[in-house]
């Protein structure tokens, strides 16, 4: 196998058939092996993993302001995990955080996770949340919030590969998995290499086996292990330690995206307060982070002002690292709209449909079905018939359909996370950003200054304004909606956003808002009549019957008496967002010279950065699909924990890639 392997394709990944004959173990037909011991899974996971890794005593003594890391392969029914974190509970100091990451090819069904679960009564409290967010079973990581003090990142797909790309490092170990001559695909040297790579120093392991694969792979991979008492009527386990931890990285392609090192982390500064800001903010404060948040004006004013927006995601016909961003963003924006906000009052998963109005559009997303296979739960293929039934308008068209997506109240989300404990909004604009030895100082218009560990760039295409970022292309484009006033009227009930052109969300409030135009380069703020017009044309032609009944109801249809709104997007031009670690733009283009002679010949130096400074913008019309999850990885990042992406997906978005592509380009 080479290594690391390259990134498996995006897949659904098959549920185990389990056998439950045997009331108190789920068994694994697949691999004829059981998920925990019969005797007391609960008992052995203490004994073999959290005893093995010493980890009440490390919790009760842990400090740090990062969380502590355990990884873990072959997730199963979450025991071990859930083992792990109320032992966290019970021993670490009450302002430390653990974070968990693990594997799994073949995710339980939700039902079959419950039912599992449902034998440890003590650890419901952790089971709730994780059966709650529970990830469709789609390749790529998915990361939960078990409580405010628990992450835990599900790596779905197989061990090795998944470990291979992890960007994240590891306190301590659980090597699980079914018995290595039941499942000798999974304990293969390439494994416990990836894990080597992957710890921390001193990073600790622990196994209920001692097959000798094992042991040698341990060794090769420069683990110290020994024997120790096994639980039950197993005699022996394997415990230890990385000794000889590989100082290979796998970055001799890409040195550039090598991450910045950790620093300091109290009080950070988030400029702008629109959803990426906003997340950003609330992201950190959750992280126990104090956080000051500005904007010109007031949270959700700009591109994230509207009352109603949709959460969808516009996919290319082939997988490419920006559809699996987009789709790992639609995923996580589900769950966190549903832990932000779990009465759905600030959004709704009602289903969006996004219609073939032409043939063009229906061979591209005819391509798009043949190159991801997603659960239908995700998005499926449907006919006008069925997309008429779900939408409740007779529609003359068929489409993808999203029955998670839906749609958002941008401004009062906003709002909301603006409003979070440990965030202070203040009303300011940022001119110019200078570096000292402390970190940053925020010069502000009115002559302010005010001073932060960290700053988050989070303006839209206002952050091409400050000298640190002006080196990464933002293009405004103008975006207006229109509002229709219901009044009351009787009008057929939309049942899901409608998108072709535009989209069209289920009334809100009395009120139906179309939208949204798409201006490239234009930063005119006005309201013109000519765009509503165009959006009402566009309504017209994506929802004819919904569109006549207006009509026939007398709602006001006159583009020149309709109100709407402006919103200006920032948009990179290859339309993903910039969401990491600032690059020092100078000396790339000094220390990456040779790549435009050469594009073959890399250098080892590390991408320089400004310490401290980091970046998300460009999120375009699709900001709540991609801001939540970007504000995780800047996060993540900030406070030295595992990354919710493999590593080949957070470095697609690291703002880095345009001045590579540049000087590459220029050859
Ligand atoms: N740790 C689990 C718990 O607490 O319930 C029990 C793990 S169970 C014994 C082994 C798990 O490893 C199964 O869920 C299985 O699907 C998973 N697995 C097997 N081979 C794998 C592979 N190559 N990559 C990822 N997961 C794998």
């Amino acid at each position: 196998m080479t290594f690391p392997p390259p990134l498996a394709p995006l897949a659904v990944l098959a549920h185990p058939v389990l056998d439950w004959s045997d009331q108190a173990a789920p068994h694994s037909r697949h691999f004829g092996d059981v998920y925990f011991s019969r005797q007391s899974g609960q008992a052995e996971t203490e004994h073999v993993f959290l005893k093995g890794n010493d980890l009440p005593g490390r919790f009760a003594a842990w400090q740090e302001t990062r969380p502590f890391v355990v990884g873990e392969t072959g997730f199963g029914t979450g025991l071990n995990m859930l083992c792990a974190a109320a032992c966290f509970h019970d021993h670490a100091p009450p302002d430390t955080r653990l974070h968990l990451v693990s594997t799994e090819r073949f995710p339980l069904q939700r039902d079959d996770l419950a039912r599992a679960l449902s034998a440890w009564p003590a650890l419901t409290h952790l089971a709730r949340p994780l059966i709650d967010q529970w990830p469709l079973p789609v390749g790529g990581v998915h990361r939960l919030w078990l409580d405010e003090r628990v992450i835990l990142d599900l790596h779905f797909g197989d061990s090795v590969e998944r470990l291979a790309r992890l960007d994240g490092k590891v306190d301590a170990w659980f090597l699980d998995g079914f018995a290595p001559a039941k499942n000798p695909e999974m304990w293969q040297p390439a494994l416990l290499k990836a894990m080597a790579a992957a710890s921390r120093p001193g990073a600790t392991f622990s196994t209920f086996t001692c097959a000798g694969v094992v042991k040698r792979g341990l060794s090769a991979a420069g683990f110290a292990w020994r024997k120790a008492p096994g639980f039950g009527r197993k005699r022996e386990m394997l415990r230890g330690e990385i000794e000889r931890p590989p100082q290979d990285d796998f970055r001799h392609d890409t040195p550039w995206f090598v991450p910045p090192p950790a620093r300091r982390a109290r009080h950070v500064a988030v400029i702008g307060a629109g959803v990426a800001g906003a997340s950003v903010a609330h992201a950190l404060a959750r992280r126990g982070i104090s956080v000051t948040l500005l904007d010109r004006t007031a949270p959700g004013a700009g591109a994230s002002g509207n009352d109603q927006g949709a959460l969808y995601v516009k996919l290319a016909a082939q997988t490419n690292l920006q559809s699996r961003f987009y789709l790992a963003g639609l995923q996580h924006s589900r769950r966190w709209l549903a832990q932000l906000d779990p009465e759905r009052t600030l959004w709704r998963d009602c289903g969006v449909l996004q219609l073939a109005t032409n043939y063009r559009e229906a061979r591209r997303q005819a391509r798009f079905l043949a190159n991801h296979p997603l659960p239908a739960s995700l998005v499926e293929g449907v006919d006008a018939a069925t997309a008429s039934a779900r939408s409740g308008i007779r529609l003359e068209h068929g489409g993808l359909d999203y029955p998670n997506a839906g749609w958002v109240r941008p401004r009062a989300i906003c709002q909301r996370l603006a409003a979070a404990p440990g965030i202070m909004f203040r009303r300011g604009t940022v001119e110019c950003l200078v570096s000292n030895d402390r970190g940053w100082q925020l010069v502000l218009a009115n002559g302010e200054r005010l001073e932060a560990d960290h700053v988050v760039i989070a303006n839209a295409a206002q952050a091409s304004r400050f000298a640190q970022s002006e080196a990464f292309p933002l293009q405004v484009v103008r975006g207006q909606i229109t509002q229709i006033e219901l009044d009351g009227k009787a009008t057929p009930e939309l049942k899901r956003v409608v998108c072709a052109g535009g989209y069209v969300p289920p009334p809100l409030d009395g009120r139906l808002i179309v939208g949204a135009s798409f201006r490239p380069n234009d930063s005119g703020q006005e309201l013109r009549d000519e765009e509503h017009a165009a959006n009402l044309a566009e309504l017209a032609k994506t929802l004819p019957a919904y569109f006549e009944a207006l009509q026939q109801a007398d709602v006001e249809l006159d583009p020149t008496r309709l109100q709407g709104r402006v919103a200006l997007r920032a948009a990179s031009p290859d339309k993903t967002p910039y969401a990491g670690p600032v690059p020092i733009a100078k000396r790339w283009h000094e220390d990456y010279a040779m790549l435009a002679k050469d594009a073959r010949r890399t250098p080892a130096t590390p991408g320089a950065h400004h310490p401290g400074l980091w970046i998300s913008t460009a999120h375009g019309s699709r900001g709540f699909a991609s801001a939540p999850l970007c504000a995780e990885i800047i996060a993540s990042r900030l406070c030295d924990e595992p990354l919710p992406l493999e590593r080949e997906l957070v470095d697609h978005l690291h703002p880095g890639r345009r001045l590579i592509r540049e000087l590459i380009t220029s050859q």
